[in-house]
């Protein structure tokens, strides 16, 4: 089948009602233009993005990507589960050229919906760690996240705090503030336990976690981050980047809760398996109709210059060797990550789901 102007059209008329109801943040949308149909197969000098990263640096980049190639990025900005939707139903006629997201468990997800193709690309190969990847390259990481613990200077000192597992002891008993099983972000790291530590194991980690819980859970990490300032709970686990984002703010509020909290990253020692990194990450959709565009745009993303806008526009940690994350995240100090190859935790995310939900983690 053959795309029209039409679909494009229909693209970025649909695109207002998700992000009117899939995204919260800032977001901005390029028009196509030169009446050029997407779907023609040929190479128009556009790429069609979509996006569910919606971080105002990103527009940054996106310019620089056109100033240095000519190619125009045509942005389609929501929730990750609605741009594969989306992608999915539009079939063979999508305009979609890129995917980028969120989470492994996304990543995962898209590429068993079958919307993304795999692409061979030696510069990303060689710049993309081989566990932040897909074997087959369906999927790329982009930049890192670690899920890390959070911690309330008043009432916990760092040497009481060590891994995750340990959070699930009788010591922490109505103090842990964690976000609901719904999201992403602890489905991934309830999916990498159990890779290392088996069902079972993880199933009585996840019950004694559930145990500790200061309250039922609620909010995002944001409000995880400052349930602990304000001493609802004493400890929660959270993004990095979030709290990056409260402590380089220069808004009071944010300031207020910096100064309570502390920063822990679990798993260090020895045998402990690292703490859980994550990714954003990216790749060609099935039906790209820009490909060469397509590659041409995820290569320019692991660019130093690309990185630093990328991965620190957000506070995150480039996913590129000799690029430095920004100060606020260099000042949490160098850690040790788990190498665990992360398409495993994509692979365990359903059981996972199951397993928060026996062990009772709303
Ligand atoms: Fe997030």
């Amino acid at each position: 089948m053959k795309t029209t102007k039409r679909s494009i059209v229909g693209v970025l008329t649909g695109l207002s009602v998700l992000v009117a109801t899939g995204c919260t943040d800032q977001t901005s949308t390029q028009q196509p233009g030169s009446g050029e149909a997407a779907g023609n197969k040929s190479n128009t000098g556009e790429v069609n993005l979509y996006s569910s990263r919606h971080y105002d640096t990103d527009d940054e980049l996106y310019n620089k990507f056109t100033e240095e190639t000519g190619i125009k990025v045509n942005l389609i900005e929501a929730q990750a589960d609605k741009l594969t939707e989306r992608i999915k139903s539009e079939g063979a006629n999508s305009p979609a050229d890129v995917l980028i997201t969120v989470d492994i468990g996304n990543l995962w997800r898209a590429q068993q919906e079958g919307i993304l193709q795999p692409l061979e690309s030696p510069t990303l190969e060689s710049a993309v760690p081989e566990n932040l990847r897909s074997s087959e390259g369906y999927w790329y990481g982009l930049s890192k996240r670690a899920r890390i613990i959070v911690y309330n200077k008043d009432k916990v000192k760092p040497e009481e705090l060590s891994t995750y597992e340990a959070l699930a002891g009788p010591e922490w008993k109505g103090r842990v503030c964690v976000r609901s099983s719904n999201n992403i972000y602890n489905q991934s790291l309830v999916a990498e336990k159990i890779n290392t530590k088996g069902v079972a194991e993880t199933e009585t980690w996840a019950k004694g976690l559930v145990n500790n819980f200061a309250r039922q859970p609620e909010g995002n990490d944001v409000g995880q981050i400052k349930a602990v300032a304000e001493g609802q709970c004493d400890v929660a686990l959270v993004n990095s980047y979030y709290i990056a984002r409260i402590r380089s703010s220069d808004q009071p509020e944010n300031q207020a809760v910096a100064s309570k909290i502390g920063v822990f990253f679990p798993n260090q020692k020895e045998g402990e398996g690292g703490t859980h990194i994550n990714i954003s990450g990216g790749g060609v959709a099935a039906n790209a109709p820009h490909k060469e565009n397509a590659v041409k745009f995820l290569e320019y993303l692991i660019t130093p210059e690309a990185q630093e806008i990328f991965a620190n526009g957000n506070n995150e940690f480039p996913i590129v060797t000799g690029v430095e994350p920004n100060p606020t995240v260099a000042s949490f100090g160098k850690f040790k990550e788990s190498q665990l190859n992360i398409a495993a935790s994509g692979e365990k995310n359903a059981e996972a789901v199951k397993l928060m939900d026996r062990a009772g983690w709303k």
